[in-house]
């Protein structure tokens, strides 16, 4: 004999409710900050007034009916709120499309740059799956249209300057993401000069060493992020003896670097002297075909950049630049002491970083990659 079994209710809940299902109503509402944290309480799982206020903010919120009812429509808008970008796989499953808030997150981040993921639905279409194998393509990742981790990733530091759709700014950064694979395993030696007892030049409270110093540590950064491998010769400004030239140039000789960037600031007894050098090493016919260009390049940028007087480019055969076996360039960047330089030391530091790693791209790209001063600009999100 069999009991007939009443037909099964369908899930319905609303304020008064209890159990097992109230309760993961709450969590998932806790999750999106709509209940307080204090409300998950172990155990928990009564349908109150606040659980209440709290759905019906959330219908509001996604444009559902605001009946305070957690109905199919509202539990299914619940469910795939949970879901933040970056915390789970995306691909494009034919037949079954994956649906979430981070698939919406994603949609809106792919249009604001440029891309034609279709409707910000929330569901990972054919569409959305082609636009994010065109973004993989441009940035050169694996174009297999699923958002992984690298994806993520590229997706996390574009989003960054490309808010409000800036296509200028899209098409800057994807260039400098063109030429990343060539800068992926170049290794730079950066000499910040001086240090340790030897402050170089001191000026309007400002010494040599400091400033290099933090030019240095910002252009590592910037370089890391490309891709470049960095080494320093020295370390932080009032620690450690002096390091002599000769020992940075021995030092430099000992990895496998493609180019070593020393920096200097200049000073003079003449507070008017002013302006921006670079030297490499070069003496009559002989000198260094690379230095000299690598020189001309972040000349060019930080006079261009950085409004430093031009002091134009030199050879030399100082011991650094002779002592190395790969081409070396000293950057004098101003003088401290002219009271304009001083201050661009102070205001214009990101964009004096900018002009250095800038030159380092342009030395290592191809020609016809290479455009005007002044066009191409590194992403602040490379720090
Ligand atoms: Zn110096």
């Amino acid at each position: 004999m069999t009991q007939q079994r009443p037909p099964s209710p369908r899930p319905l809940w609303r304020l008064g409710d209890s159990g097992p299902a109230v309760a993961e109503i709450r969590r998932k509402l806790v999750r999106l900050n709509l209940l307080p944290e204090q409300e998950q309480a172990e155990g928990a799982d009564a349908f109150t007034a606040a659980v209440d206020a709290a759905v019906r903010h959330f219908q509001q919120q996604r444009a559902l009916i605001v009946d305070g009812i957690v109905g199919p429509e509202t539990y299914r808008h619940l469910d795939e709120a949970r879901h933040r970008l970056g915390d789970r796989i995306l691909t494009h499953w034919v037949g079954r499309p994956m649906v979430g808030d981070d698939i919406a997150e994603l949609q809106q981040r792919l249009l604001d740059m440029g891309f034609t993921p279709g409707l910000v639905d929330g569901i990972y279409g054919a569409r959305t799956g082609h636009a994010v194998r065109e973004f993989q393509r441009n940035i050169g990742l694996v174009t297999d249209g699923t958002c992984g981790p690298s994806t993520y990733r590229a997706l996390a530091n574009l989003t960054r300057t490309v808010t409000g759709g800036q296509p200028q700014a899209m098409r800057e950064t994807e260039h400098l993401l063109r030429a990343g694979p060539a800068l992926a395993g170049k290794v730079l030696v950066l000499d910040p000069g001086h240090g340790g007892d030897d402050t170089g030049v001191e000026a309007h409270g400002m010494t040599e060493a400091d400033q290099v110093w933090q030019l240095t540590t910002r252009l590592e950064g910037r370089l890391t992020a490309l891709g470049v491998r960095t080494y320093l010769t020295r370390p932080e400004n009032g620690q450690g003896s002096v390091v002599s030239e000769e020992e940075r140039a021995s030092f430099a000789n000992a990895t496998d670097a493609d180019l070593v960037i020393s920096l200097h600031v200049d000073g003079h007894a003449n507070p008017g002297a002013n302006g921006v050098a670079a030297y490499y090493y070069g003496h009559d016919t002989r000198y260094s075909p690379t230095g000299q260009q690598f020189a001309g390049l972040a000349q060019r940028e930080l006079v261009a950049r950085c409004g430093f007087g031009d002091d134009r480019i030199h050879g030399k055969t100082w011991s650094l630049l002779r002592g190395t076996r790969m081409p070396a360039v000293r950057l004098e960047i101003g003088y401290l002491t002219h009271y304009g330089d001083a201050g661009r030391l102070l205001t214009r530091r990101e964009e004096i970083v900018e002009s250095i790693a800038v030159a380092v791209q342009r030395l290592f790209l191809p020609p016809e990659d290479d455009e005007p001063t002044g066009m191409l600009r590194l992403p602040s999100i490379l720090l």
